[in-house]
C-alpha cells in the first residue's frame, strides 16, 4: 500500500488510504493467490524436532472451504461469533480463512488460558462454535454447563470431550464454496485486548482492519515484501501482533508465515528457528527479545540473516535496539498501537534516523496528536493523552456489548489510547506511560519505560519493572522490581549500584530509591509486565 519515496515526510505526503467499499478477508489472504498462483507457498508448519509440512494458497483455499461448508453444515451463517483456541498451525490459519469467507466473526483465543480466562471470553462473545484441540476440548468440558450458546466444538486432534472430530468432519465437504460478498465495514474479529489494566475488552474490528494495518506493516519491515521474504513471529496469533501483524498482512503479499509452536520458548529455540527456517522477517515483542538477549554468542553459534525485524506492544527501549545491531546487523524497527487502533506510529530506520529510546513517527496515513482531557491539540513538548483523529481503517467498530466503554473511548475528534506522551517539534512521538502507570514523585512526571530501558543496560539486570509506590513526602517514589540475570547474585550493594547506575544516567530525580530483587515479573500472557500488580504490591510493603 506504501508509495515509493525517497523520504518521510514525501511518503506521508504521497500516501493515500485505499478501502474498497466490498471486501473480505478470508478472499484477500488466501482466494487472491490461489487463483492468481495456486502452487505459491504460503504456510510452513514446523514442529518442534525438525519436521515440517508446506501448504500452497491452494491448499489454503481447498481447506478453508471444506471448513467453510461444516460451519454452514451446522448453520454458521453471517455475524455468528466463532471461537479458535488453538496455538500456530495451519488449522489455525484456515479456521479464520473459512470463518472470514462465510462472513462471521472469528474469535481468536490463547491456548494459554485458563478455565476462567475462557468462559469470560466464550460467553461474553456468545460463541456458537469452537475450533480447538484435546487440551482446550478438556478445559470447555469444565465450563460448558456456564456456556448455553456454545452448540459444538471441532477438534484438531479426535473427539474427545464431547467433540467433533473436525478433519474427519471435514472430509464430507466439498472444496467448492462461494465466500459471502462482505462490506468492508462489515464485523469480522473480536480481539480481546491483554488486559494489562484491567477486565479484557472484546474489540470489534470490520475487514477493512487489515488494510489498515498495512501501512504500519509495511514500513518497519523496510519497505515489506521484498523478493524471498519469509515471515516469522513467536507471537501468539490469538494476538493482535501474531495474527494482524504478521499472519495475515503476510499472506495479503502473498509471502509465506512460518508457523511454529514451541513446547517451551527459549532463546536459544528462538536462534534454532531463525537458522532452520531460514527467516528473513520477524516480528518479536521486547519481552522475547529480552530473553533472546541473555543468549551468549549466538553469532558463532547460529548461521541466520534477518532482512528486517520489528517489535512492540512494550516499549523497545535503546539497550535492545543497540543489542539487536550488534545481534543482527539491522536497526529494530518499533511499533506502537493497541488492539483498538493498531500501528500508529512506527520506526523504519531505512527512511528515518531512528532515535533510540523514542517510540516512533506517525504512520503515514494517520493523524496522531498529544491531546488534553477534551481532545484539543497540544503544542510541542507538552505531555498529554496520545489521541489518534477517527476515523481510520484500522480503528475498531465497537467494544462488543460496552456501549459505554466505547463512548468513553473517544474524546472529540480523536481516539483516546488511555496513554501519556509527549511530541516533539519535529514530529517524534515519545510514549511516556499507560495513564496508571505515569508516576508522580516531587511534581515530576515520570515514565516507568525509559528506568527500566536504564536497568536493563546495567549487566546483572535481566528484566525489570518500574512504579510510583506511594509516599507522604514525595507522592510517590520511583521503586523498581528486578530480575536478575543467570549468574549474578542479589545483595544490598547491587541494589544501591543500580539506584546509583540510573540516577548517573537518567537524572536525580528519576533514579529508583527502592531496588527490589524478584524471581519474576507478573506478565500477561502478551509478555508485558502487569504494573498494576507491582503497585498493589508496592502498596501492600507500606502497611
Ligand atoms: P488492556 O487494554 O486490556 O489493559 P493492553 O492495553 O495491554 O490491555 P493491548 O491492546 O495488547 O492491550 O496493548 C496496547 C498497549 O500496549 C498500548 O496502549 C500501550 O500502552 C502499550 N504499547 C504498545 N506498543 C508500545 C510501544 N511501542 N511502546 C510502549 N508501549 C506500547
Ligand atoms: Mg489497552
Amino acid at each position: 500500500m506504501l508509495p515509493s519515496a525517497n523520504t518521510y515526510e514525501e511518503l506521508c505526503a504521497k500516501f493515500q488510504w485505499d478501502v474498497p467499499e466490498y471486501y473480505n478477508i478470508g478472499v484477500d489472504v488466501c482466494d487472491k493467490w490461489a487463483d492468481r498462483d495456486p502452487d505459491r507457498e504460503a504456510l510452513i508448519f514446523a514442529e518442534e524436532g525438525g519436521d515440517t509440512t508446506s501448504y500452497s494458497f491452494q491448499d489454503l483455499k481447498d481447506l478453508s472451504n471444506k471448513l467453510a461448508n461444516l460451519l454452514s453444515s451446522h448453520g454458521v451463517e453471517k455475524g455468528d461469533r466463532v471461537g479458535i483456541l488453538l496455538p500456530q498451525a495451519p488449522e489455525t490459519a484456515y479456521s479464520h480463512i473459512a470463518i472470514h469467507k462465510l462472513g462471521a466473526i472469528s474469535i481468536p483465543l490463547f491456548t494459554l488460558f485458563g478455565e476462567e480466562a475462557l468462559e469470560y471470553r466464550l460467553e461474553n462473545s456468545g460463541a456458537k462454535v469452537l475450533i480447538t484441540n484435546t487440551a482446550g476440548a478438556a478445559k470447555i468440558a469444565q465450563i460448558k454447563p456456564a456456556l448455553p450458546e456454545l452448540e459444538l466444538i471441532l477438534n484438531i486432534d479426535g473427539t474427545d470431550h464431547n467433540s467433533i472430530d473436525l478433519h474427519a468432519a471435514m472430509q464430507a465437504h466439498s472444496t467448492s464454496f462461494a465466500p459471502l460478498k462482505t462490506k468492508a465495514d462489515d464485523p469480522a474479529i473480536i480481539i480481546y485486548t491483554s488486559g494489562t489494566t484491567g477486565q479484557p475488552k472484546g474489540a470489534l474490528h470490520a475487514h477493512r482492519t487489515l488494510l489498515g494495518h498495512l501501512p504500519g506493516v509495511e514500513l518497519p519491515h523496510n519497505f515489506f515484501p521484498q523478493e524471498g521474504d519469509r515471515f516469522w513471529t513467536p507471537a501468539d496469533w490469538a494476538w493482535i501482533g501474531g495474527l494482524i501483524d504478521v499472519l495475515l498482512p503476510s499472506l495479503h503479499h502473498g509471502v509465506p508465515v512460518v508457523a511454529c509452536r514451541f513446547k517451551k520458548f527459549t532463546g536459544e529455540a528462538a536462534f534454532q528457528l531463525l537458522q532452520d527456517q531460514q527467516i528473513r522477517n520477524a516480528f518479536i515483542p521486547p519481552t522475547a527479545l529480552k530473553m533472546m538477549r541473555q543468549v551468549e554468542n549466538p553469532r558463532a553459534r547460529w548461521n541466520y540473516k534477518l532482512r528486517s525485524l520489528g517489535s512492540g506492544g512494550e516499549a523497545l527501549g535503546a539497550e535492545l535496539i543497540q543489542w539487536g545491531r550488534n545481534t543482527f546487523d539491522l536497526t529494530i524497527s518499533e511499533f506502537y498501537g493497541q488492539t483498538e487502533c493498531n500501528l500508529v506510529v512506527c520506526t523504519c530506520a531505512e527512511i528515518m534516523e531512528v532515535r533510540p529510546g523514542v517510540t516512533g513517527k506517525p504512520t503515514p496515513g494517520f493523524d496522531v496528536q498529544i491531546i488534553d482531557d477534551a481532545g484539543i491539540p497540544q503544542k510541542a513538548g507538552v505531555m498529554g493523552n496520545i489521541g489518534i483523529r477517527a476515523p481510520a481503517p484500522v480503528m475498531f467498530l465497537e467494544y462488543w456489548k460496552n456501549p459505554q466503554a466505547t463512548k468513553n473511548k473517544f474524546t472529540g475528534e480523536f481516539l483516546l489510547t488511555g496513554d501519556k506522551g509527549v511530541k516533539d517539534e519535529d514530529g517524534w512521538i515519545q510514549f511516556v506511560g499507560r495513564d496508571d502507570d505515569v508516576i508522580t514523585s516531587s511534581g515530576y512526571r515520570i515514565g516507568p519505560g525509559e528506568i527500566e530501558d536504564c536497568l536493563l543496560k546495567h549487566e546483572a539486570v535481566g528484566m525489570a519493572g518500574v512504579v510510583g509506590k506511594p509516599d507522604k513526602l514525595r507522592t510517590e517514589i520511583v521503586k523498581a522490581y528486578v530480575v536478575l540475570r543467570d549468574g549474578a547474585k542479589p545483595s544490598q550493594q547491587l541494589a544501591k549500584e543500580l539506584a546509583d547506575f540510573v540516577k548517573q544516567r537518567l537524572a536525580a530525580h528519576e533514579y529508583p530509591r527502592e531496588v527490589e530483587f524478584v524471581e519474576a515479573l507478573p506478565m500477561t500472557t502478551t509478555g508485558k509486565v502487569i504494573r498494576r500488580e507491582l503497585r498493589a504490591r508496592a502498596v501492600d510493603e507500606e502497611v
